[in-house]
């Protein structure tokens, strides 16, 4: 609860500035948070290096505390860097519209493919799926399978054949027959292999594909960057499908994808179902990496409800010493609104760890404080001294209240404690220790 009285300090002077030393937990966890989500350790380092660097200096938005306007501009970095919105497919000018599916064994390409003909289906495009894996036994017909699964036509020229020629044939008979849009499946290897991209290159310069996609296992992991980098570097990808997000990884590897190759996500994988298909959003990944989307929800509710003319207001008060019960109803209240006391502390990073009977008890406090102060007059919330020098007052006020003298008398005890405290705080004497709330 300390912690709490701190941050309604700060948010009360307003006056932070993001600096080094107060985002430092921050920092951290937002580094954690990353590696955890299993973005590329030299993505992390560089991404919030970078977002630390433009963060510093800004002024903190009042009612809110710097480490979480820090967790701000990191959500809304990571939105930028994934894009913003969500990238659509390419679209020739000229029928067909050529797909190439790149990436490496068991990432999900091949049900890529047919995920993806599903989907333009949706969309009226027609589509011809190309079997260009005549090295594992049994990929041709996976995709005649699905194919037939989704009652989309498949390409293939058996498995002793070449795949360049596979593709050109396909795309020929594409253009024959007036279908919109070729997906042409590749062969993956277990590990990046000169003979695979060296295939793929041929493949893409044959065809001059209108979309190269890579496709990522998003339980890949730190290897992802080297990944993309590697195909990037080689092939030149366009844009990335990550696949196997219905994992339990929360998908970092969109980020090093990303950032890496300057490509867009285009879609997610969330199953192994043909439906399983969906656009990527980059405001949806986002948080899921960072795992913080509670944290920014508590930032956008302390902006809705700090109201900065009441918070000046408050400020003076606090500095000349005229703070009083009423003050403390409307701070309590601002609180409560901003969800409970319970659901706020763990939503703030470092403060989860509280067990959750210090949380209840916490809130049964502020519950126990706000009954007693409804039972005050208007006099007495002014001037708390009123209920000190009266146990007739107070023995009213837990009559009204449903509570005990003895409880009436430990808030007003509490209270005048917390107000000697924020006076010595707006003098600049920052006490060793915080004292509790009234309860
Ligand atoms: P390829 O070698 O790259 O063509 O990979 P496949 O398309 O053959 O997929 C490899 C395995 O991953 C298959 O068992 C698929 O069912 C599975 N798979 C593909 N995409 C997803 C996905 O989004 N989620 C899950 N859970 N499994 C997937
Ligand atoms: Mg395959």
């Amino acid at each position: 609860l300390s912690e709490r009285l701190e941050g309604a300090w700060k948010k009360l002077r307003g006056q932070d500035k993001i600096s080094e030393s107060n985002i430092q937990e921050a920092v951290r966890e937002v580094r954690r948070a990353l590696l955890e989500a299993d973005v590329n350790l030299q993505v992390v380092k560089d991404f919030v290096a970078e977002v630390e660097t433009k963060a510093l200096g800004a002024e903190v938005v009042a009612g809110v505390r710097p480490d979480q306007q820090f967790i701000e501009i990191v959500y809304n970095e990571l939105l930028q860097t994934m894009g913003e919105t969500n990238a659509p497919l390419a679209e020739a000018e000229t029928t067909p519209t050529i797909i190439l599916m790149a990436g490496l064994q068991g990432t999900g390409k091949t049900t890529a493919a047919a995920k993806l003909a599903l989907h333009l289906r949706k969309v009226n495009r027609s589509t011809l799926l190309v079997a260009t894996d005549v090295y594992r036994p049994a990929a041709i017909d996976q995709l005649i399978t699905l194919g037939k699964q989704i009652d989309v036509p498949v390409f293939d020229l058996g498995k002793d054949a070449d795949p360049v020629e596979i593709a050109r044939q396909g795309v020929d008979k594409a253009k024959a027959d007036g279908i919109n849009t070729v997906i042409i499946d590749t062969a993956g290897r277990l590990q990046i292999d000169a003979d695979m991209m060296a295939e793929l290159v041929q493949i893409k310069n044959l065809v001059q594909p209108h979309e190269v996609l890579l496709v990522v296992d998003a339980m890949t992991g730190q290897e992802a960057a080297n990944l993309t980098r590697t195909f990037h570097d080689q092939i030149g990808i366009s844009g990335a499908i990550l696949t196997k997000m219905d994992g339990d990884t929360r998908g970092g590897a969109a980020l090093s994808v990303r950032q890496i190759s300057g490509q867009p996500i285009k879609f997610i994988g969330t199953g192994e179902k043909v439906e399983a298909l969906q656009p990527f959003y980059p405001d949806r990944m986002a948080s899921r990496i960072l795992g913080m989307g509670d944290v920014l929800t508590l930032v956008e509710k302390a902006r809705e409800e700090v109201d900065l003319v009441e918070a000046e207001k408050m400020q003076e008060k606090i500095l000349t010493a005229k703070f009083d019960f009423t003050d403390f109803l409307k701070q309590t209240r601002l609180l409560k609104n901003m969800g409970s006391l319970g659901g706020i502390m763990k939503m703030i990073p470092g403060m989860n760890k509280l067990s959750s009977d210090q949380l209840e008890k916490g809130e049964t406090e502020l519950k126990r404080a706000e009954a007693m102060i409804g039972s005050m007059t208007v006099m007495e919330r002014k001037d708390p001294d009123l209920l000190s020098s009266s146990p007739s007052r107070r023995r009213r006020i837990a009559r009204g209240s449903g509570h005990t003298e003895k409880e009436v008398g430990e808030l007003v005890s509490k209270f005048q404690q917390m107000r000697t405290m924020m006076q010595q705080l707006g003098q600049g004497n920052f006490p060793g220790g915080m004292g509790g709330l009234p309860g």
